[in-house]
């Protein structure tokens, strides 16, 4: 190749994504299969279905697979749309279709942030929010969390953002992950209001719902009916992680129609393949699985989490599907060890805390497994 200076390359490459550090997904099986020779690896670092997804949808996709391949996927994405609605009692105008949901933190990205705009966030939120922001070239306004003696550790301070929001008149974008991820802490219905009466109308509040379905209906915040309120509110859900299709990435917003028309402008034409359009359809369908999903993670998160307490580690409170737990020590040895025997995990030095690992809560089996090898690798240590 012609002798090019790298920094000729970067040079004129905007500023925020010379600044980004490349996300880091969980380690795919395969992967620590090949590093250590390892035949029996389970995987519980991603917060992905440990039940996989319904039956449904791989009957679905197999007859989607004798389809004519050649023809474009449907890119308005009509029929899961109207099956969205009607599972939402909401309009198909105030629904966009994501490949996954993080497509739609993207958009909004794209369309509310820049240069001279601050997109702001907590500590400790999810990864993607520094990283939209940072590829607009705009600003990032963390907002400290709660600290860690605090009854949501690390959560998200609703009060400290609508503070930060009066001082800071450049925010047009804000984040707000709940339940949060990495923390599995959430927000109460009456903070996420509060906040929301503080907001000017023309700043976007994305209210990231990736776990919603974990978390118990009693202490869950429904926002969809604050829909017609705040025009501003916008709502991101994914198939990823209760109705275990991460691998095909379909997500969706619920926002204004307004909106939903300015994310459509920015979305490909055909971000969503005709496989994740049918398997999220066949999904959606199947709301037993959705129980079945709910009712195992709410049994094993808590007794992971009655098991991790037992043993002295730090749990912080969780209603998503993984568990965040700290042992007051650098926690890479652990990970490694655990890594060692099979049961790859989520290390958290990368959000700032680096004495936690992040386990997505896995069938009583996997669970169990992971707790021995926990066990044995902290005993090794
Ligand atoms: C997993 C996750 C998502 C969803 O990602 P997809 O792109 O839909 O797979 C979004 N937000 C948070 C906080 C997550 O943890």
């Amino acid at each position: 190749m012609n002798a090019v200076k790298p920094n000729e390359l970067t040079r004129n490459a905007l500023p925020g994504v010379l600044d980004i550090e490349a996300y880091t997904p969980g380690m795919p099986i395969e992967e620590l299969q090949r590093r250590l020779g390892l035949a029996d690896v389970i995987k519980l670092a991603s917060n992905e279905n440990p039940l996989g997804a319904s039956p449904m949808v791989a009957a679905a996709l197999a007859k989607a697979a004798a389809d004519n391949l050649a023809l474009y996927p449907d890119g308005s994405g009509f029929r899961l749309k109207k099956k969205l609605a009607a599972y939402h009692g909401i309009g198909a105008e105030c629904i966009t279709l994501g490949n996954g949901s993080n497509d739609l933190l993207e958009f909004l990205s794209r369309i509310y942030a820049g240069p001279g705009r601050a997109v702001m966030f907590s500590d400790y939120a999810f990864a993607v929010y520094p990283l939209a922001a940072q590829a607009q070239n705009a600003e990032r306004v963390v907002v400290p969390a709660y600290p860690s003696d605090h009854a949501m550790p690390y959560g998200h301070d609703l009060a400290a953002f609508a503070e930060t929001l009066a001082r800071r008149p450049d925010v047009s974008l804000v984040f707000i992950a709940n339940p949060n991820n990495p923390t599995g802490t959430w927000n109460t219905p009456q903070e996420i209001l509060g906040f929301l009466e503080h907001v000017p109308p023309h700043v976007i509040v994305a209210l990231d719902e990736a776990y919603w379905d974990y978390q118990d209906p009693a202490l869950r915040t429904d926002a969809r009916p604050w829909l017609d309120r705040f025009p501003n509110l916008v709502i991101t859900r994914t198939f990823s992680k209760i109705y275990g299709i991460a691998s095909l990435r379909a997500g969706y917003a619920l926002s204004h129609p307004t909106v939903a028309d300015l994310l459509n402008r920015v979305r490909q034409p055909f971000n969503n393949n005709s496989f994740a359009l049918i398997a999220a359809e066949a999904a959606l369908d199947d709301q037993e699985f959705v129980r079945r999903s709910i009712e195992l993670n709410t049994v094993e998160r808590k007794r992971l989490d009655a098991e991790l307490g037992k043993r002295g580690h730090t749990v912080l409170p969780s209603q998503a599907n993984f568990i965040t737990v700290g042992f007051g020590r650098d926690a890479r040895p652990i990970h490694q060890g655990l890594l060692e025997r099979g049961v790859i995990v989520r290390p958290m030095g990368s959000y700032g805390l680096p004495q936690f690992l992040r386990v997505t809560v896995g069938t009583a089996t996997q669970n169990d497994r992971f707790l021995a090898a926990l066990d044995e690798a902290i005993r090794s240590l």
